[in-house]
């Protein structure tokens, strides 16, 4: 529950917003990895060791719990990290079905190294509740999402795929990351878990990484808890202090991403090189009408592709302004090639067959002015015409 109606301003006061003991209208960064003790069993405040627990994580971690109305919340070292810590809730014999156009490290982390312990996944197209009904097993115990999903942009009905989960007793976490809070709290739709890479939007200025889970339970809290500390990839101090400070200005921040995104979607669904858009803001996109229902618009993440008269790779050296660079959510736009980046470690077969054509474009719209943006959009695709 979040102690204030509106977003904009819990994303400023909420969680532990200042020092109790000084005023200081920011947290301070504890850089202490321990506490003094008062005696035995006499801990101030309950902090003994930074890794169990730091005061500037913990302001992190309580403003997280409170954006996404959740129980309580636990900040990572990097979003993997948080995915890995989530996904050890579950034992050898399991199964974990899994958005297709999944994040390529989250698969590659399913793939090759919880597979050795014996939990297995399945893939589905989650975007369809059937096919995912049809994709679960005795065995099945979680499923994660991604809405929208990467590189793709393929839109899941979380409510909707909440209800037919928890009716088989499988737990839901979605990866929130490319809409954070602002743009759509899954909690409130029904999912257990929420969890991401807050090196993307919450951080919002490319200097960090880290992860974030949020838990609708106490006792997933609990069991969160325990895992975080026992695995140990914590998020610093200095780092819990940059992200609550990226996390302040989320909302104007975003609302600029999304205006710029908006008018690149529709310069691009206009263009006559280009063949494909997957951008769920636009009408047209088959995911508008869910996406409309659970999230406040289409986010800033679009991909598309050139016709065949068009060099793709020759587009993306043309590009001066837009870098290419793996990330996305920072404030500066970055443009990504999803088939030898981000899921280049999705085997080419697989990859394919989840639609991911190699010549797909990602672009992370970032704050810059929209009509630097195009300008530079449009030299880049007027060089890349084939001859
Ligand atoms: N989830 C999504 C949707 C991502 O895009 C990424 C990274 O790109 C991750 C998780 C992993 O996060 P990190 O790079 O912070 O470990």
């Amino acid at each position: 529950m979040s102690n204030y109606k509106n977003i904009d301003t819990a994303l400023i006061h909420g969680g532990i917003a200042y020092d109790e003991f000084t005023g200081a209208v920011n947290v301070p960064v504890y850089l202490s990895s321990t506490f003094k003790q008062d005696g035995l069993g006499c801990r101030r405040r309950g902090y003994e060791y930074a890794r169990t627990g730091n005061p500037t994580r913990e302001a992190l971690e309580s403003l997280m719990a409170e954006l996404d109305h959740g129980v309580a919340a636990f900040a990572f070292a990097s979003g993997l990290a948080a995915i890995h810590a989530v996904l050890n809730l579950y034992h050898s014999g399991d199964n974990i079905v899994i958005t297709s156009n999944v994040y390529g490290g989250t698969y590659r982390l399913l793939d090759k190294v919880f597979s050795h312990f014996g939990l297995t996944y399945t893939i589905a197209d989650t975007s369809d509740v059937k096919a995912f009904e049809s994709s679960l097993t005795p065995e099945t115990k979680a499923v994660l999402i991604e809405s929208p999903a990467n590189p793709l942009m393929s839109v899941t009905n979380i409510a909707a795929i909440a209800t037919s989960a928890h009716r088989h007793g499988v737990q839901v976490i979605v990866d929130n990351t490319f809409m954070t809070p602002y743009l759509q709290q899954p909690l409130r739709l029904g999912a257990d878990i929420v969890v991401y890479s807050a090196t993307k939007y919450l951080g919002g200025h490319s200097d960090l990484v880290a992860g974030v889970v949020v838990v609708n339970s106490e006792e997933l809290g609990q069991r969160i808890a325990f895992l975080q500390n026992s695995i140990g990839a914590v998020l610093p101090p200095f780092d819990s202090y940059l992200l609550i400070r990226g996390i302040k200005t989320l909302g104007v921040r975003l609302d600029r991403h999304v205006d710029n995104a908006v008018k690149i979607a529709q310069y691009l669904a206009d263009h006559p090189a280009v063949s494909r858009i997957y951008y769920p803001g636009l009408l047209s996109d088959p995911g508008y009408a869910v996406n409309q229902l659970q999230a406040r618009n289409g986010g800033v993440m679009l991909s598309f592709e050139l016709r065949d008269d068009y060099d793709y790779r020759e587009f993306f050296r043309q590009l001066k302004l837009i870098t290419l660079a793996e990330s996305l959510g920072g404030v500066e736009s970055l443009v990504c090639h999803p088939a030898s980046m981000t899921h280049a470690s999705i085997p080419a077969d697989l990859r394919h067959q989840m639609g991911i054509s190699d010549g797909l474009i990602r672009l992370s719209t970032g704050i810059e002015d929209v009509n630097d943006l195009i300008a530079d959009l449009e030299q880049a695709i007027e060089k890349s015409k084939k001859i």
